[in-house]
């Protein structure tokens, strides 16, 4: 599964565990895999849809992937990400990306988020014996920072914007040689994010669903889904990809506002306090591909207002799910989308995700 890393310049590059972009300055990819189908049957997690080749991810895994699908009506199916090992999304990629540092020898990582990377990241590490250093912006709630240092990583707290947040992270690669186990730069975090397209594909019988709605902040579940079905889509097991609504909060919304201005980056926002913090981003590195992404899938972005997100998380505490407000983004478009009778969500089958616990921040 270790294949070279890619940049548009041309370059290409083996994995090494102090290499995270091009010298060209660029964004590092990976050629699109061919997919493991049919899954193989002697594993239950994530892992069962991955060559994995030369990764030790069996020293690293806590079983991550196989969350429940959870159908809440006649169309609309939620996937309870929150049912992760760390409680969010986010362990489908960390734990690929630690399993890669494990691969090339790396005694120590430095990873930077908004909090539940970060929880994911430090959890791996300390299973796979690798010292972690996570970098997070002043502000980002006390459960995570506990949940991080719990598990024996040191913290930086960056007083500042989530970027300079980022920029200390690759300050500190930079000077110490350490991994850079970074969910933007380094692109096998979508090995891990695109199992969750596969994975709804075998749980729904080998359908394709007709939307799939995914909050967007750095784009790493809607850049992860998109390249799971479109690795379906090459090897001739599907013959369209689902279209992909991709949800941003009206408060920091860059990716929203060049896709209806027809720009192929965004321009950074300065982003207001918006209750969806964990996809609060004003720059998106990955922010051309992920616009690529939507359009291939003819999908769309929409913007939810912070009363909407609000009445999205109490309705689904209402029906037994208590997620983080972040994670109620989805499903808050899904409700306003059904409201207008946006042809959006109609036409088959339409999955949400709910990405992190309510246990690790609160509205
Ligand atoms: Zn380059």
């Amino acid at each position: 599964m270790i294949v070279p890393y890619e940049c548009r310049c041309g370059s290409s590059y083996a994995p090494t565990a102090d290499r995270w972009r091009c010298d060209c300055g660029g964004l590092l990819d990976l050629p699109l895999g061919a997919v493991r189908w049919p899954p193989r049957t002697d594993v239950r997690s994530m892992w069962r849809y991955l060559d994995a080749g030369d990764l030790p991810w069996r020293d690293v895994t806590l079983g991550e992937g196989d969350t429940p699908l959870v159908r809440e009506d006649r169309e609309l199916y939620l996937k309870v990400e929150f049912a992760s090992p760390t409680g969010s999304f986010k362990d489908r990629g960390a734990v690929v990306l630690v399993a890669l540092a494990r691969a090339l020898n790396a005694s120590r990582l430095v990873a930077d988020s908004s909090g539940n990377a970060g929880t994911a990241v430090a959890a791996y590490a300390a299973r796979a014996g690798v010292a972690a250093e996570i970098f997070v912006p002043a502000g980002t709630s006390e459960k995570k920072l506990q949940q991080i240092r719990g598990h024996g990583a040191r913290v930086t707290v960056v007083e500042g914007s989530r970027e300079d947040t980022a920029a200390a992270a690759a300050a500190r690669v930079e000077e110490s040689g350490a991994f850079y186990a970074s969910h933007v730069y380094n692109p096998y975090f979508h090995e891990g994010t695109k199992t969750y397209a596969l994975e709804i594909f075998e749980q729904l019988g080998g359908a394709v669903p007709a939307t799939l709605v995914l909050p967007a902040g750095n784009g790493t579940l809607v850049l992860g889904a998109h390249r799971g079905f479109a690795e379906l889509r090459a090897a001739g097991l599907i013959d369209r990809i689902p279209r992909i609504v991709a949800v941003q909060s009206e408060l920091c919304a860059p990716l929203a506002e060049a896709w209806t201005a027809g720009r192929d980056e965004p321009e950074p926002v300065r982003p207001g306090h918006t209750l969806a913090e964990g996809i609060a981003i004003a720059d998106p590195a990955r922010g051309s591909r992920i616009l690529v992404a939507v359009e291939d899938s003819h999908g769309a972005f929409v913007t939810v207002g912070e009363d909407e997100i609000a009445e999205a998380h109490a309705a689904l505490a209402a029906r037994g799910l208590w997620v983080e407000p972040t994670g109620s983004v989805s499903y808050a478009a899904v409700r306003r989308l059904r409201a207008e009778g946006s042809s959006l969500v109609i036409g088959g089958p339409i999955v949400a995700p709910l990405c992190g616990s309510g246990l690790k921040a609160s509205l």
